[in-house]
């Protein structure tokens, strides 16, 4: 497919892949007059971003990501606000953004700052929990800000600067070591009540962190900081709707995007990238830039010709690893969701669990290739926020896995008797596993359920190529493989070590999630530049 009205123009740049970053780079290049070519292997536009309607008839179901608060919260938005909103996207929020169901009971995080008071003081944990957002309130700033900064930049220096000039030198050191608690520990000396616990760290997961990894800690406090001030927000018709109005913003610039193109090589010569080749036999040649949306080893070690390459950069691309494997599955209802705990059918997004203990368990066993017996289930209620996901009167669950190992080498409940990759009739065994964890909690599940779409690890890496073995965050997010590390431990950033060529995506940094963080801080130093 090709939309756009470019015909054969020399475009300013080539972007390969159409997920998030890539479209965000490309509307804030076409913003600046560029003329913006993105090419996509699959036959449609989006990557992760995968709204179908045709699953079940009725329904808008996001196949895959869901929830846009890193896109709303961060800085691409900022830019492309006004076109969007020209364009008609429109997002919704809610005042309960997520919520816990676990062995020990039940709490909601919510926007209201009364209701959470509420909330924390029947769990005896109002005094930590204030104590806890104030503390990272006067830290938000820098927070947030090394969460997206571009790190190989002039101007990250003065953020270093800043962060010396507000906390001084002792304080700062001593932060490096409060950035690299994990939740296990902190949680267990702030909070009390183990139902605040089990409410707060799951969030680890949502960026490919368990409770006992290095920093997890950290992001735990910025994601709840974040959802209990702004919410879970989505767009209204679901994240094709931001898809099409950033393809909108690339072609009213007379840039063009074709589908089912792969890129198979890019062309370097003098030292500098000029074309990618792709695999319907055309060359397309880049002016000013080449953006590659694609993991580490497809860059350096496919597209890439090997005399293009320094070993230290093949080498470092072939160590950089994957993460655990996640499952999705959709339930459509022909009712709303009659959750057994009050409250529950009007949260975005519920964690069942049972304690923090089987948190730790389900992730080490997965990430040692072992299917969890009692899985953090994330159930996401999309349609508590935008009604018009589904029919009148029906309901909709969006069901996610994150501790699921890539290979299975067996089985903590003892009940599936295999070892090797990921089979339908495997998923789908582990999949009623779920469900049936679900089912106390849920009371018509089973009886009002209508529609089930169950996509497994080797269904998510065959809908993306960059979601290697299933991980949904295109490589493991562990401290070494994060930051200044990701993608390469060369700790080079975007930047490839050739002219005119820069990797973005989930791969790099700032890593996974909706944000568009990378297609903004590169289309952001490409805009500044003099070509
Ligand atoms: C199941 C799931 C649920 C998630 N839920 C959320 C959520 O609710 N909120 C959130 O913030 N984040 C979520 N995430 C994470 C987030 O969606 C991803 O990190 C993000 O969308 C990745 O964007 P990207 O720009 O890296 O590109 P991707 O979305 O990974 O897209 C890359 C595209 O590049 C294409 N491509 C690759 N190689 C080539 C080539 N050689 N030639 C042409 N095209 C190529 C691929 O086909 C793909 O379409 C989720 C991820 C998954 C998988």
């Amino acid at each position: 497919m090709m939309v756009g009205n470019n015909d054969a123009a020399v475009n300013d740049a080539v972007i390969i892949g159409s997920g998030i970053n890539s479209l965000v780079s490309g509307a804030m290049l076409a913003q600046k007059g560029w003329r913006v070519l993105v090419l996509e292997r699959n036959d449609h536009v989006g990557g992760a971003i995968a709204t179908r309607t045709e699953v079940f008839p009725g329904y808008t179901v996001e196949l895959l990501a869901s929830w846009h608060p890193l896109f709303l919260g961060g800085p691409a938005y900022t830019e492309l606000a006004t076109d969007l909103a020209r364009l008609g996207v429109e997002y919704l929020n809610t005042e309960d953004p997520t919520g816990v169901i676990c062995a020990d009971g039940s709490a909601i995080l919510s926007t209201d700052a009364t209701r959470n008071a509420a909330t924390f003081e029947s769990l005896g944990d109002l005094d930590a929990w204030n104590a806890v957002m104030s503390d990272f309130g006067g830290k938000a700033e820098l927070a947030f800000g090394l969460l997206g900064t571009d790190f190989w930049r002039v101007n990250s220096s003065k953020f270093g600067w800043k962060a010396w000039r507000q906390m001084g030198r002792k304080a700062l050191l001593a932060s490096g070591a409060e950035l690299l608690e994990p939740a296990a520990p902190w949680v267990d000396r702030t909070f009390t009540s183990p139902v605040t616990k089990a409410l707060l760290v799951p969030w680890a997961l949502h960026n490919g962190l368990g409770p006992d990894d290095a920093s997890s800690a950290f992001i735990t406090k910025a994601i709840s900081a974040a959802i209990s001030m702004g919410g879970m927000p989505i767009p209204v018709g679901g994240g094709v709707k931001l898809v099409d109005a950033l393809c909108a913003i690339i072609t009213e610039a007379g840039g063009e995007i074709l589908t089912g193109i792969e890129a198979t090589q890019i062309d370097v010569s003098g030292g500098r990238a000029h074309s990618v080749r792709t695999n319907n036999g055309v060359t397309y040649p880049a002016r000013k830039a080449i953006l590659a949306s694609v993991t580490p080893q497809s860059l350096y070690l496919d597209l890439l010709d090997p005399s293009n390459v320094s070993t230290d950069y093949s080498s470092a691309a072939s160590a950089y690893r994957y993460g655990r494997a996640g499952m999705q599955i959709h339930l459509a209802l022909s009712e709303p969701p009659q959750w057994t705990t009050a409250g529950m059918e009007k949260v975005a997004l519920v964690h069942v669990l049972d304690s923090m203990d089987s948190l730790s368990e389900s992730v080490n066993a997965a990430n040692r290739g072992f299917l969890p017996r009692r899985p953090t289930i994330v159930v996401g209620q999309p349609s508590t926020i935008d009604s018009s996901r589904v029919p009148e009167g029906a309901g909709l669950l969006w069901i996610q896995l994150q501790e699921v190992p890539r290979e299975i080498r067996g089985d903590l409940a003892g009940e599936i008797d295999y070892v090797g990759g990921w089979t339908p009739e495997i998923r789908d065994l582990y999949a009623d596993r779920v469900i049936e964890q679900l089912t106390p909690h849920i009371a018509n599940i089973s009886s009002c359920l209508t529609g089930k779409l169950v996509l497994g690890p080797a269904d998510l890496a065959a809908m993306n190529v960059n979601l290697v073995g299933g991980d949904p965050y295109s490589g493991d997010c562990r401290v070494d493989q994060y930051a200044l590390w990701r993608p390469l431990r060369l700790a080079n950033g975007h930047n490839t070590g050739i002219k005119g060529l820069w990797q973005i995506g989930a791969s790099t940094h700032p890593g996974p999630g909706l944000g568009g963080g990378s297609g903004y801080l590169v289309a952001k130093r490409l805009r500044e530049r003099r070509h």
